[in-house]
Parts: C-alpha cells; sequence; structure tokens
C-alpha cells in the first residue's frame, strides 16, 4: 500500500466509516496497541533517572556532556539498537564562574541572579551603575545609541504562562538581544527578568548572543529571579534612582568537542528510508536536566525500545534516535547533524523531537505537505484515545528538528502541556522530581503509535 498524494487523495473517500480514515483500521488498532504496551514500559523513566543521577548536568563542551555521550553509548547498546555511533563536532565553551549582585541604593539589598550563557565577564570588581528599566526588547531597541551610558539597563517584560509554550519564543527575544542592545547603548551591565513562569525564587539562565557572533559586543548580562524582578520595580516606583552592583565573572575557553549520539533500528524493506525521533543530551549547568531534555531523551529511546519489541525482525524503514549535543548553546548539534547529512535529508521522510518537559502530549501539531494532510488528520483520530486533539500547520518538529523542517523535511510536533515547563526550566530546579510519570508513559505510548505508522513502507509526508 502507497498512502501518498493522489493514492491518499482517493483513500480518503473510502466508504468504511473509520473514525481514522484514510489509514486502515487493523493499522490503527495495531498502532493503538503497541502504544498502550510501550506506555507500560518503565524505560522512560529509568533512563532519565539514570542520566540525571549518574551524568547529572551536562552543559555543552564540558568533560560532563561527553560522561553523557558514553552514557548514551552504553545505555543504547544494552538496549539492542543496530548501531550506535558518535557524530563529533566541536563547540565553543563558555563558564561562569562568580555570579553576585545587590541593590546598593537607596538601601543595600541582596539580587537573586544568574549568568547569561555568552555573557561578557565584569572582572573581580564588578559593575556598579543606575538602573534603567524598560518594559521590553522593543522599547530597548528604539532607545538612542549611548542614552544609557554608565547605568545598568533592566528589561523587565513578564512571560505568559501558556499551555502551548507560546509566551516562550516572544520572552527568548529579551534574553537573546538585551547584551548587546545595552553595550549599544553605553551601559556597564544588563539584567533582565528571567525568561520563565515561576513563582519560586531561582533565576533562569539561557543563551543570549555572545560576543562575536554578531556586529556588536555583550555587556555583562545576568537573569534576576521573578521575585527580585518585582521588588526592583517596586524600588524603581517609589524612588528617582535606584542602584546596582554585579559581580559576573566568566570566561570563554577554546572551542570543545561535542558531538550527537545516532542510534538505528535498521529497516528490512525500506532501509534506505529514515524516521527520525530526536532529544538533546545536553543541559544547562545548574540543574540535573531531568525535564530539559532528560524527559525527551527517556521519552524517544523508551518509544524506540518498544518498536524494538513489537517487531522484533524489524521495521519497514530505518528508525534512527538523534540525541543531539549542544542544544542549549545554539543548536550546534542540530546545525551540525544537518551538515554532516546534508546529501541524505532527501531520503529523511518524517522527523520530530521531544524537548518539551514531560507534560501529556494533547495536540498534533504539523509541517508537512498539502498532500499529506489527510493522513495527519487520520492520525490524530488515532490518538485520540491519548487525549490528543487536531494541531496547527507550521509545526518546527522541535528545536534541534526545526534546522531539518528548513531544509524541508516534513515534520511534526507531538505538543506537549506546557503549562508549568517553565516554572522550572534553566534553573537548578530542574531536577527529577519534577517528572510525572504517569505524563512520560502518555508520551511514550503516543510515540510509539506514530511510529509504528509512520515506519511503514508507503506513507509519505511530503
Ligand atoms: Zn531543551
Amino acid at each position: 500500500m502507497r498512502l501518498h498524494r493522489s493514492a491518499l487523495a482517493a483513500l480518503t473517500f473510502w466508504t468504511c466509516a473509520s473514525v481514522a480514515e484514510p489509514l486502515p483500521q487493523d493499522w490503527v488498532d495495531q498502532a493503538r496497541a503497541i502504544g498502550y504496551e510501550a506506555a507500560n514500559s518503565n524505560i522512560a523513566y529509568s533512563v532519565v533517572e539514570s542520566l540525571t543521577t549518574e551524568v547529572g548536568p551536562r552543559l555543552a563542551g564540558t568533560e560532563a556532556e561527553a560522561r553523557a555521550r558514553d552514557w548514551a553509548v552504553s545505555e543504547l547498546t544494552k538496549l539492542g539498537f543496530d548501531s550506535v555511533t558518535v557524530e563529533p563536532f566541536e563547540v565553543p565553551l563558555w563558564e561562569r564562574h562568580i555570579e553576585r549582585g545587590r541593590i546598593v541604593a537607596p538601601g543595600e539589598q541582596p539580587l537573586v541572579l544568574v549568568g547569561l550563557g555568552g555573557s561578557a565577564s565584569t572582572g573581580d570588581a564588578g559593575v556598579k551603575g543606575a538602573i534603567l528599566r524598560v518594559e521590553s526588547p522593543e522599547a530597548l531597541q528604539a532607545l538612542a545609541d549611548g542614552s544609557a551610558k554608565g547605568k545598568i539597563v533592566f528589561v523587565d517584560q513578564v512571560m505568559a504562562r501558556t499551555q502551548d509554550g507560546a509566551g516562550y519564543s516572544a520572552a527568548v527575544r529579551k534574553r537573546r538581544e538585551t547584551g548587546e542592545q545595552a553595550y549599544r547603548l553605553g551601559a556597564v551591565g544588563a539584567l533582565i527578568r528571567s525568561v520563565g513562569t515561576s513563582g519560586h525564587r531561582f533565576a533562569h539562565t539561557g543563551q543570549m548572543k555572545r560576543a562575536g557572533t554578531s556586529d556588536l559586543p555583550v555587556v555583562p548580562t545576568a537573569a534576576v529571579s521573578g521575585a527580585d524582578a518585582d521588588q526592583l520595580g517596586r524600588l524603581l516606583d517609589r524612588h528617582d534612582s535606584v542602584e546596582v552592583e554585579l559581580v559576573l565573572t566568566s570566561e570563554y575557553l577554546p572551542a570543545a568537542q561535542s558531538g550527537n549520539v545516532v542510534a538505528e533500528i535498521k529497516g528490512r524493506t525500506r532501509p534506505d528510508e529514515v524516521v527520525i525521533i530526536g532529544a538533546h543530551l545536553d543541559s544547562w549547568d545548574l540543574g540535573t536536566g531531568a525535564l530539559d531534555d532528560g524527559a525527551g531523551v527517556g521519552v524517544v529511546v523508551a518509544a524506540a525500545k518498544a518498536l524494538m519489541d513489537a517487531m522484533p525482525e524489524g521495521p519497514d524503514r530505518t528508525l534512527r534516535v538523534v540525541l543531539f549535543g549542544a542544544e542549549e548553546v545554539g543548536l550546534v548539534g542540530a546545525k551540525a547533524y544537518a551538515q554532516k547529512h546534508q546529501a541524505d535529508l532527501d531520503n529523511i521522510v518524517l522527523a520530530f523531537e521531544s524537548d518539551f518537559g514531560a507534560g501529556d502530549i494533547w495536540r498534533l501539531d504539523h509541517g508537512v505537505a498539502d498532500d499529506a494532510l489527510p493522513l495527519i488528520k487520520s492520525m490524530t483520530a488515532m490518538l485520540s484515545p491519548w487525549g490528543v486533539i487536531p494541531g496547527k500547520p507550521g509545526a518546527t518538529g522541535g528545536p534541534d528538528i526545526s534546522v531539518l523542517a528548513q531544509a524541508g523535511v516534513p515534520v511534526i510536533t507531538p505538543l506537549q502541556n506546557g503549562w508549568d515547563y517553565f516554572d522550572y526550566h534553566h534553573t537548578p530546579d530542574d531536577t527529577l522530581d519534577k517528572l510525572e510519570r504517569h505524563s512520560l508513559d502518555q508520551n511514550v505510548g503516543v510515540y510509539a503509535a506514530i511510529l509504528s505508522v509512520a515506519l511503514r513502507e508507503g506513507v509519505y509526508f511530503k
């Protein structure tokens, strides 16, 4: 059977009244059975538990990330993948050292903050300046060159809490651009309200544009916790001037080794046609990266293992699990992957990634050809026992997979519920205890069910 373009359109008009037309009902039944079985395994949780315990934080380019690769090779080999390889590449390495801040006037108070990845260093002496508060990156950009001389810029934009993570992409601009905009304004340092939704008093780190990656250098830049941003705001409402001292020391080190870990289950009848599922192996240095992205690693590895168990003779197509390195510092692993496999991207039938925590999958977004939309509709109906509803076009497939999507690879995003993801994201609070096991299991079930269809010969998404 070939589900593609005109054939697929014809199949849409089948008279047999299946909930999941145009997928044959026995495919749907089989996919659900594989998914139910997969959701019953304990593999995803034990993978995350093992990674976060035995390796812990694993910043891109560090010795810890290298240990994570060794861990992955050993675990994936034990699980019985046909091949497990490391594809190395180099990554710029930035390390934080001392980070502290305080309000020095009108009266002394501590500040809870964390440096942003790629920040310039203040040196041991630190910097001191009056706060110039703006409410958004747009407002910051509108200020004239040199208009914040000697000051510390503070971008105090609140991120919206949403189930689909829509608030994040808007908030990330603040994190990326503040350091270089503050340089343009002549500031000595910069603060942002953390990109996060937490009520706790942790600050959220994350990558900013680094010195040397754009026309402008950057100033020393940190994120303050939401509570500290509120406190600064109240002080600024009461006083003409609020002065802050920042000590943010960090270092750019020579380019370091990173790598993608690639594991395959070889296809039986169409080994050259590949379905990719991805997650990223690196994490920020503060927590143990249980949600970001240990959970994703657990989900894709467990789903692949479920397929292996359900199809001992092998799927029609090749299933490739890619555990990307150096995602957090700028999708470095994803770009290296796309470059290395450039000649081969046409053979990727479908790609998707788990990198949004461990919440339930509730929507199936897609970035496929129009001809494949009836197929997506059927797959969504197939996933209804897990509570999945129809999604939107324009999906990126996930951060790493977005690089492949831009190169024309068909993608889907099985969208997770990210309601509380940004409470923990990039903080010391991203730890194993935050995982909801039943949600992690639901994810594995949905992934396995999708794979059982996508790995079939003749199913096309472009
Ligand atoms: Zn991530």
